[in-house]
């Protein structure tokens, strides 16, 4: 994790799953199951029919919607095969309105188009694919329609159709656009709940828990290359007085001051975390004792130069810190421990230094 809060945008929330809704392959999948028997049925129909284009095209269909689902089965594309599934379903409900396939009544199943494109494709494109629809039917209705291609829809069926279908287009445009937003919702408080159970509140570093996940993280990385890791743990010197002396809230801005010179002094690569009430720790990835003491000094240094401007004057703060870098195969708990022995070096000789685990005061 990096040392920055990350805010996801809505585009990359949207394209998250919620628990139990269908996925878009899958129900593809499921509705050309549907599909196909349905379209050998209705092809055998108009064989008895004496019609000779309707059971070849209609199989033709059942062929391509198995041949598409096959393909995504091959090869995981799954734009490939909402596109192709549309494409098919858009040519298909085409063919049955303007062929008039079952004396007419097929174009009813225009009716099951519009719920389908808009679960499985965005929904500007929804609108588009559901427009374009209404727009054919009308022209499909209208005396140059007539002329084209002779429908047998008599004018009460064409005027409920038109309506009905630009009614059913709305309500699933609606009731479409209620459960995007619903979902962006969850998303986003999912989100928000995930960020909130691996921060701190009043700094915006990971909390204890989230630096303990890094730690684990990063040591397991560690094991594998073995490129060292330094771990340096930090304290706010007497901060019982700057309490005492400035009010709580200026403690709380004290401990924000700190967290925000972390920031600017640390790598991005860098966990930081608030550890405790006035410590922190900082887990800094691939970094031998020499360059941790260095970052150490120079953080200390940054923040006894801050400061915050309180009604009784100017209020600093200076830290401790103990600084340890990975040995051999020794846990994390001991690891964390020398960082500990280091600072409670750093504060018996004085405060406002750095300390490395074995070694003389820095400061
Ligand atoms: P030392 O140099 O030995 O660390 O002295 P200290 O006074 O900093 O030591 P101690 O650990 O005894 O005191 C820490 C104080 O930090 C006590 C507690 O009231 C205060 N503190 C802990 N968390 C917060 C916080 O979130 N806000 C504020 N304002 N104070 C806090
Ligand atoms: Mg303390
Ligand atoms: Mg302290």
């Amino acid at each position: 994790m990096s040392q920055t809060a990350r805010k996801t945008p809505d585009t990359e929330l949207s394209q998250f799953r919620v628990k139990g809704e269908i996925p878009v392959p899958i129900l593809i999948n499921w509705l050309t199951t549907v599909a196909v028997p349905l379209l050998f049925f209705f092809a055998w129909r108009s064989s008895l029919r004496d019609d000779s284009v309707t059971p070849p095209l209609l199989l033709g269909f059942a062929v391509l919607l198995t041949a598409n689902s096959l393909v995504y089965w091959l090869s995981d594309n799954k734009t490939l095969q909402r596109r192709g599934f549309i494409t098919l379903i858009s040519m298909l409900f085409t063919y049955l309105a303007v062929h008039a396939v079952e004396d007419g009544s097929a174009i009813i199943w225009l009716f099951a188009y519009p719920p389908i494109i808009f679960y499985i494709s965005e929904s500007r494109v929804g609108v588009a694919a559901c427009s374009g629809g209404f727009a054919a039917v009308i022209f499909l209705f209208s005396p140059l329609g007539d002329m084209l291609f002779e429908p047998p829809y008599n004018a009460s069926f064409r005027l409920t159709m038109i309506a009905v279908l630009g009614f059913e287009m709305v309500t699933c445009y609606i009731l479409d656009q209620s459960r995007r937003r619903s979902k962006l919702g969850l998303l986003k408080l999912a989100a928000e709940f995930e960020y909130a159970a691996k921060h701190d509140a009043l700094t915006g570093l990971a909390n204890r828990r989230e630096a303990l996940e890094q730690l684990d993280a990063e040591y397991q990385r560690y094991l594998r290359n073995a490129r060292p890791f330094s771990v340096m743990l930090m304290d706010i010197d007497l901060f019982k007085s700057v309490n005492d002396n400035y009010g709580h809230h200026v403690g709380d801005e004290l401990i924000i001051l700190v967290a925000q010179t972390l920031r600017e002094q640390c790598r991005k690569v860098d966990t930081l975390a608030r550890w405790g009430g006035e410590e922190y720790l900082v887990l800094l990835p691939e970094t031998s004792p020499d360059q941790a003491l260095q970052t150490a000094n120079r953080i200390r240094q940054a923040i006894a130069e801050a400061s915050v401007s309180t009604g009784q004057g100017v209020a600093r703060a200076t830290i401790s810190v103990g600084v340890a870098t990975t040995r051999g195969s020794e846990s994390i708990d001991r690891l964390l421990q020398r960082s500990d022995e280091a600072l409670y070096q750093a504060k018996t000789e004085g405060r406002n230094r750095v300390c490395g685990y074995n070694s003389e005061a820095a400061a």
